[in-house]
């Protein structure tokens, strides 16, 4: 099977990035990357060993003083160059994506909104500033913001060159050295934008990137002792096994943002076409692969009949199709695992509420990981389908008669990452907003819409720390 894969005329192998070169695993050994859209195997990646992820590590720790001891434009000029490398190879990293993950052409965004993080953070350095006190008599006193060296990044599939760039921007710029292991489900274009970072003139050592496994090379990022801070997006579950390894070694400073169970309501004086609209969208994109989709609907029971109907109809006309074709709108499920995960849920969800659309896998017609939409109505508050974390394109609507009952079932969850609440009334949406245990709360909106300059976080098990522009930096400086 090949080890390298063709596209726009490119043929690309990726590789290991270590010390400013491209290599192999220490022992040779590849992975299969399989394109979900049809269960060909697109490509073979390189699963980075233990000792790979120490050399990693020992080269960004030997490149980080001088690193951090150049003019900051300069590291900015890096960052800036990355970004405009980035943009110009769209159309590739899009192809890469889509070949491994099964993201649909027609969405792609990760790569441009990945550039824009580069440019934004090239820029931040004047932000980078400590504090001076004359209150201590005898004594002028401040404070230095210094790097704290050598950061792990561990990131998703989901919007992998999105978090490339975002986590490792703000790393680079505050002065740490960077090793980043991508996500064994989508390796191909973190690897290909890894393949431009010498181009962009980062001395070697500077930024690393590693494919594999959470173990070994994940693991053995998590338990390293000169890994000083680790910024993590995935599932609470690896969150959690991330948090203990890090108490148990070397208490590294620990970011992370993970998984999410997210409520949206609809009061009975909301723009129901509106509601429908946003919400339908939120769970369909990415096909329900995302963090904050809306996988919770409370509709009023006065407006609970003309919503259901409407919002199921449309449900059961989105169609899955090929990723790579322009039309194409919902691409199929990032892998097997995945969609045998989300399938074993849709039983669940059989047994527990009615299933109102969908309900079926695709997998004997298409041979790609197609899930159906899939609305539940009337789900126990206390099923399974109702707490745990689907990622998949795979809904609930429950009705409520009053505010309280209502913010008493959002917040019945170990989540809290966005919630939406659609109304006209104001004053109802101002009490939402500070009731909803939530990171973030829309009102009249719902994710993906977020304020781009605002910190972006989790609630209870969605997450410790805030990202998003300046909010990254502040997890970046050790003193
Ligand atoms: P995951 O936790 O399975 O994997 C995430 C990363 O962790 C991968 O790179 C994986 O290789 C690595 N990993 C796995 N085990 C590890 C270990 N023991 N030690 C170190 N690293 C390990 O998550 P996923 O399936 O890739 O992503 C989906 C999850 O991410 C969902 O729960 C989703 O909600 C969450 N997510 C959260 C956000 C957010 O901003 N809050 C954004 C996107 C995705």
């Amino acid at each position: 099977m090949a080890t390298s894969v063709n596209v726009n005329g490119i043929e690309f192998q990726p590789r290991l990035l270590i010390n400013g070169e491209f290599v192999e695993a220490s022992d040779k050994a590849t992975f299969n990357v399989v394109n979900p859209a049809t269960g060909e195997i697109s490509c073979k990646v390189p699963e980075a060993t233990e000792d790979d992820t120490n050399k990693a590590v020992a080269a960004a720790k030997a490149a980080q003083a001088g690193w951090a001891a150049l003019d900051p434009t300069k590291r900015g000029a890096c960052l800036k160059k990355l970004a405009a490398l980035i943009r110009e190879n769209n159309s590739t990293l899009a192809h890469l994506e889509s070949i491994s993950m099964g993201v649909p052409l027609s969405h792609y965004f990760h790569a441009s909104a990945g550039a824009d993080e580069l440019d934004y953070f090239a820029e931040a350095w004047p932000h980078i500033q400590g504090q001076s006190s004359v209150n201590t008599p005898g004594f002028m006193t401040m404070t230095l913001r210094q790097p704290f060296g050598v950061v792990a990044c561990i990131i998703p599939w989901n919007a992998p060159l999105y978090f490339f760039c975002g986590k490792a921007a703000a790393a680079l710029i505050t002065g740490n050295t960077v090793v980043l292991k991508s996500s064994e489900k989508a390796p191909l274009a973190v690897a290909f934008a890894a393949s431009l970072i010498a181009k962009a003139g980062f001395p070697p050592g500077v930024f690393n990137v590693l494919s594999g496994h959470g173990v070994p090379s994940g693991r053995c990022l998590t338990r390293h002792m000169d890994v000083r801070a680790l910024s993590f997006t995935g599932s609470s579950r690896t969150g959690k096994l991330i948090q203990e390894e890090a108490a148990k070694t070397n208490l590294k400073s620990v970011t992370l943002e993970l998984g999410g169970k997210s409520p949206a309501i609809i009061f009975d004086d909301a723009d129901i076409e509106q509601a429908i609209s946003a919400t339908m969208t939120s769970i369909i994109l990415n096909s329900g692969q995302a963090c904050i989709a809306n996988s919770r609907l409370y509709v009023h029971k006065s407006v609970s009949q003309k919503f259901i109907e409407a919002f199921t109809q449309r449900m059961a006309s989105v169609q899955g199709g090929n990723p790579l074709d322009a039309s194409t709108q919902m691409g199929p499920q990032a892998d097997e695992v995945q969609y045998k995960n989300i399938l074993s849920y849709i039983e669940e969800g059989k047994k527990t509420g009615t299933l109102a659309v969908g309900g079926k896998g695709k997998l004997d017609s298409t041979k790609g990981y197609f899930v159906e939409p899939t609305v539940f109505l009337n789900t126990p508050e206390d099923a399974k389908i109702m707490k745990e974390e689907v990622f998949g394109p795979v809904l609930n609507i429950n009705t409520f008669e009053t505010e309280e009952e209502v913010i008493a079932k959002a917040n019945d969850t170990e989540f809290g990452l966005y919630a939406a609440v659609f109304t006209k009334d104001l004053s109802r949406a101002m009490r939402m907003a500070k009731a909803l245990e939530s990171g973030y709360v829309g009102i009249n909106c719902t994710s993906p819409t977020a304020g781009r300059d605002l910190p972006f976080g989790g609630y209870k098990g969605s997450g410790q720390g805030r990202e998003g522009r300046l909010y990254s930096m502040e997890h970046f400086f050790g003193g």
